[in-house]
């Protein structure tokens, strides 16, 4: 532990550009980032940096994912796999892909043969994950997939055994788990720095417009829930640093757009309870603004909101504002998984965590169908280093 505190810890956050902030892991996690420490030549090891294809060019690749490989140190654009010819000639010129590197949904599985691929990144409507992650595991590459995962347990178990069967490593598209307030709450809570947490309280929630394929059931899986609600649930869960017992209660809310809300709820409340004994409330709309995610501890409480964007998160302690950088996410995200990929770190957003959101998201649609509580069984999840996984940014590192 000491000689990683010594050599990695810095050298891990260059190289994985994590720069400004610090990993505080469990043992396991340590003994994987010892790796790190005998292989100097990460830069060095087969490519310089390893090419991701995105898969659907929708507005968070348009928006997001393509702008942060342009920030990445450790991957790039290398390919892109599209249903919209016409899309094709502004991506090529733009970002200089190869055509040989552009695919469509029916030649996809060829970019097997594909050496600048290296990362599928699935990007598509939610009931459209399962099929992409598996083709991609199929063919060899490694998968990042968007959350939610699936839209269903059952998927999100078959996307991981894809991926295992056929030797390549899976992440979900999990941002906040590398931005500094996300990382802040969770050691605020996982460490205790205010005292056992107390209760956490989250909320996501917009107006949504037309909608599109979100409220298709059969393409999104759910509504506000999966879309939104499932950072609340992940906010819950790295703060109480604890997989949830239980759904307490679940009720769908009023439907006041009916014409648009024919297939998936509108809004959504429920209460998660903890191990701790401690409970996690949440809300979670396609009919208002809400976004927040906050924890009373027994000395203390903080308050991100927002919470959940892409940018201009804030947060505060009862001791003051956080004062933390506002960085690209998505790129942090990415660099991170070639790092799990070059190195063998652990994953700190791998496809357990998806099918543990899974369980959970079908714990809460059953609580509000039947009106009961329901028992949450994950069975044997592998989330690495995942109760105790928290991070602080670089001037805590300091007083630490
Ligand atoms: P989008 O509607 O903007 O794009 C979807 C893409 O899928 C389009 O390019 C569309 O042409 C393509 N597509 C292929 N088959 C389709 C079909 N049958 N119906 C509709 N579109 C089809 O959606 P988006 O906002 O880019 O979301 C894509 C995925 O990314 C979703 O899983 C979403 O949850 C996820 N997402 C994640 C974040 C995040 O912050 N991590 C943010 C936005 C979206």
């Amino acid at each position: 532990m000491s000689t990683y505190k010594s050599y990695s810890r810095r050298t891990f956050l260059r190289d994985f550009g994590i720069i400004g902030t610090t990993a505080l892991l469990s043992p396991g996690v340590f003994a994987s980032f010892s790796k790190i420490k005998n292989n100097r030549n990460f830069r060095g090891n087969g490519k310089e940096r390893l090419g991701i294809a995105l898969v659907g060019l929708g507005g968070y690749s348009t928006g997001q994912l393509a702008p942060a490989l342009q920030e990445t140190q450790h991957c790039y654009l290398a390919g892109i796999v599209t249903g919209s010819p016409e899309k094709v000639p502004e991506w090529i010129s733009k970002y200089h892909i190869p055509e040989k590197n552009v695919y469509n949904y029916k030649n996809f599985d060829s970019i097997s043969e594909n050496p600048d691929i290296d990362i599928v990144y699935v990007v598509l409507p939610n009931s459209m994950h399962a099929e992409y992650t598996i083709r991609a595991a199929k063919a060899g590459k490694h998968v990042i997939c968007e959350k939610p995962m699936s839209t269903s347990v059952k998927d999100a178990r078959e996307m991981i055994r894809a991926c295992s069967e056929n030797n390549v490593k899976l992440s979900i598209g999990y941002r906040l788990h590398f931005e500094p307030h996300h990382l802040r709450a969770m050691e605020l809570g996982q460490k205790q720095v205010y005292g056992p947490v107390k209760k956490a309280d989250a909320a996501f929630s917009f107006v949504i417009g037309s909608g599109g394929w979100r409220l298709n059931k059969e393409l999104a899986g759910g509504g506000p829930l999966v879309d939104l609600g499932i950072y609340t649930i992940q906010g819950a869960c790295y703060t109480m640093g604890q997989l949830p017992l239980e759904v307490i209660e679940a009720r769908f809310g009023e439907v006041t757009k009916p014409e648009l809300f024919t297939s998936v709820e509108e809004s959504i409340t429920f209460t998660l309870r903890f191990p701790n004994g401690n409970e996690s409330i949440h809300s979670t709309s396609y009919a208002k603004q809400e976004n927040h995610l906050q924890a009373t501890a027994e000395n203390g409480w903080w308050k991100l909101q927002p919470a959940f964007g892409y940018h201009n998160i804030k947060g505060q302690t009862g001791e003051g504002p956080m004062n933390l950088p506002d960085i690209n996410q998505q790129a942090r995200q990415m660099d991170a998984f070639v790092g799990s990929i070059k190195d063998g770190i652990p994953i700190l957003v791998p496809g357990d965590m998806g099918l543990r959101d899974m369980i959970i998201i079908r714990g809460i649609y059953k609580a509000a169908e039947t009106g009961k509580s329901v028992k949450l069984n994950f069975g044997n999840l592998n989330i690495p280093g995942y109760e105790v996984h928290a991070a602080v940014n670089e001037p805590m590192e300091k007083s630490l």
